[in-house]
């Protein structure tokens, strides 16, 4: 690692390509870490019925957020929601946060108020306690990092890996709606940046603008497995879109799949929006991001039981063609999927 003279440019690798790369040069020595790098949250022993886990995400003014039009409450109860949505996808609760803090003089502490009334709301809502954290000052805007830390019955842990064959593929709650939130706020903060007087006009687009601003864990979907008594064979949160997530799990599980485009669920002012803004409202549900719903797979036998739950939408199936992911149309005519989601240091 460290004898490497040449310069290469993180674009070169993109954040995944970093990661591996820099994971290739660590190994776990403590035999408590039951898994580390690579899934949505690290999983730790605890020495009785139950797994700790723990997981991070950080967010920088600039590159995840536009104080322009996100209001600071929204910002925290979404660092928050974002960072427990993490432990979800492992199936598991979230107890602890912390809360570090970067923090420029442009900000008053009725700023910081503001941002902390939206973690504490958040800390409401998941039942998580604010435990510590760590307040610095930053040269340039905000940072926020929320580290959580949860658990999960060890015969409930859901990872990436083990999704097999056949097994269905199926998505929480509708897609793409937070990306054409954030198409509405951008386009309504260029008029009011050419016509100053102008108030942004976001009506009728409360819904997938708040998709953006303030998007929710899928806490209760972990409950309503758990009641429908399904422990998804494999399972992941959808941050980055769906098509960048399904590689994932094909990765992690060995396998492939096949999605089918009439049944993505995409909700109607997404599909209006995307029309609207020239973009095709499948590529939206694929490469969006944002959506923070829950990817899993189960084993056929649940079919009766998600077919036609409101919460659940069967998308495709898992395949035994290993690393192809492909879209079917109406016609049955397939496409690749490649994932195109958001990537850090890439282009
Ligand atoms: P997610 O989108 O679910 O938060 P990421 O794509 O950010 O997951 O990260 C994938 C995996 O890589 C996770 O297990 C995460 O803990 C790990 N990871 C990300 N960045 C780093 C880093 N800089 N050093 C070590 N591990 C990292
Ligand atoms: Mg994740």
């Amino acid at each position: 690692m460290f004898e490497n003279n040449d310069r290469t440019e993180l674009s070169d690798l993109g954040e995944f390509g970093l990661i591996n790369h820099l994971a290739s040069f660590f190994e776990n020595k403590n035999p408590s870490t039951v898994l580390g790098i690579g899934d949505d949250a690290a999983v730790i022993e605890s020495g009785g019925t139950e797994y700790g886990l723990l997981t991070v995400d950080a967010m920088f003014e600039g590159i995840h957020f536009d104080l322009s039009f996100h209001p600071l409450k929204h910002l925290g109860y979404k660092a928050v929601a974002t960072a427990v949505s993490d432990i979800c996808a492992m199936n598991g609760t979230p107890s602890q946060i912390l809360v570090s803090l970067g923090l420029s003089n442009r900000f008053s502490l009725e700023a910081v108020e503001e941002l902390y009334a939206g973690i504490k709301l958040a800390c409401e809502k998941y039942n998580v306690d604010l435990a510590g954290g760590d307040t610095t000052a930053s040269p340039r805007g905000l940072s926020l990092t929320v580290t959580v830390y949860g658990h999960v019955a060890k015969d409930k842990l859901c990872k990436r890996s083990g999704a097999s064959e056949n097994d269905l593929l199926v998505v929480s709650g509708d897609l793409g709606a937070a990306y054409m939130g954030l198409q509405i706020l951008e386009r309504e903060k260029k008029v009011f940046m050419d016509h100053p007087g102008m108030q942004p006009d976001l009506a009728g687009h409360e819904y997938i603008v708040g998709r953006q601003l303030r998007p929710d864990a899928r806490m209760d979907v972990v409950q309503t497995l758990s009641q429908l008594g399904i422990v998804p064979g494999s399972m992941i949160d959808i941050s980055d879109g769906l098509a960048s997530e399904i590689h994932h799990l094909g990765m992690h599980s060995g396998c492939g799949f096949d999605i089918y485009d009439e049944k993505l669920p995409i909700d109607p002012q997404a599909v209006t929006q995307a029309l609207h803004f020239d973009l095709n409202p499948t590529v939206v549900a694929l490469n969006g991001g944002e959506d923070y719903e829950l990817l899993f797979t189960v084993a056929q036998e649940h079919y009766e039981k998600l077919k036609s739950h409101p919460d659940f939408t069967i998308i495709g199936h898992a395949t035994a063609n290993k690393g192809t992911y492909r879209l079917i149309g109406k016609s049955g005519a397939s496409f690749d999927i490649k994932a195109q989601g958001w990537q850090h240091f890439k282009g």
